[in-house]
């Protein structure tokens, strides 16, 4: 009899052990998972103050000299200035995602009328970067249950990436498409690629193939990481892709029918 009860004690114990370990192992990972966001962002947001104090330092240094000769320390310092405070709107914009924020409002419209708007900012954008685009409208409406603010939002950060990571003349095309029952947007260029390897983890917030081009062109890597939990908001699929050719694909597609409207996305990198 005593050893049947020790048994069943420690078969309890040892269920009590398993369940609490369930409960506390997905809080322990969420706490890590918060705790290296904010030391990714302290970090990210360490250079670009470094560079401006030094700057600062620097136009205090020699008070005699005219404005026009401080261009040097003035610029750099701009230039970051404008990077920290675009950092800190994508901060914010993932802060509140993870804290559960979804669309703010769910209506019908065409994805042409989105493709259409785009088109007009980004031709005269991409005359002045002396690049090429070329915009695909789809043959016929691609009406989608979406927000049209989040998905300019989107296409705003895939249309920057593509002129960031192409060269002159290069070239951008934004098509437009259907199936039966999703809508699908790409964004493709023949710049710079992106390897193999990285082809997942470019959607990962602070990832960056080259954190040195990537500084001077202005990232702030969380561009792509924001476009996923935009496209997770309207229960679609994000993914990037090498052109044979060279250069990205980025491809969103987007069902038509949002039954995620009210939900949270599935899964926040
Ligand atoms: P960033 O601000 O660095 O552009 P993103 O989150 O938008 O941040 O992109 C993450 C990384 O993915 C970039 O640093 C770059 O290495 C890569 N990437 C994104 N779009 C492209 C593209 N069109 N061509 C080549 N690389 C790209």
């Amino acid at each position: 009899l005593i050893n049947g009860s020790i048994l069943i004690i420690l078969t309890s114990i040892g269920i009590s052990y398993v369940l609490a370990n369930a409960t506390i192992r997905p809080m322990k990972e969420s706490i890590e998972k918060e705790r290296a966001f904010l030391q990714d962002a302290s970090h990210e947001l360490r250079t670009p103050i470094a560079v401006i104090q030094s700057r600062l330092e620097g136009l205090l240094r020699n008070p005699e000299e005219k404005i026009i000769d401080k261009y040097e320390y003035i610029e750099p310092a701009l230039r970051e200035s404008r990077r920290i405070s675009r950092m800190v709107s994508n901060l914010m914009i993932l802060t509140r995602a993870d804290a559960g924020a979804t669309l703010d409002k769910v209506e019908q419209f065409d994805l042409r009328k989105l493709g259409d708007d785009i088109a007009i900012i980004y031709g005269e954008f991409a005359m002045i970067q002396n690049k090429r685009f070329r915009y695909v409208p789809p043959s016929e409406e691609v009406v989608i249950e979406g927000n049209y603010e989040n998905l300019h939002q989107l296409l705003i950060i895939l249309m920057d990436n593509a002129l960031k990571y192409t060269k002159d003349e290069g070239d951008i095309e934004l098509s437009i498409t259907s199936n039966k029952d999703k809508g699908i947007i790409r964004v493709s260029d023949n710049g710079v690629g992106i390897k193999e390897e990285n082809l997942n983890k470019v959607f990962t917030r602070f990832f960056r193939e080259d954190k040195a081009r990537n500084r001077n062109n202005g990232g702030t890597g969380l561009g792509l990481s924001i476009a996923k939990w935009i496209t997770d908001c309207h229960g679609g699929t994000i993914s990037a892709q090498r052109r044979k050719e060279g250069g990205t694909i980025i491809e969103v597609q987007l069902p038509k029918e949002n039954r995620n409207r009210n939900g949270k996305p599935k899964d926040m990198e």
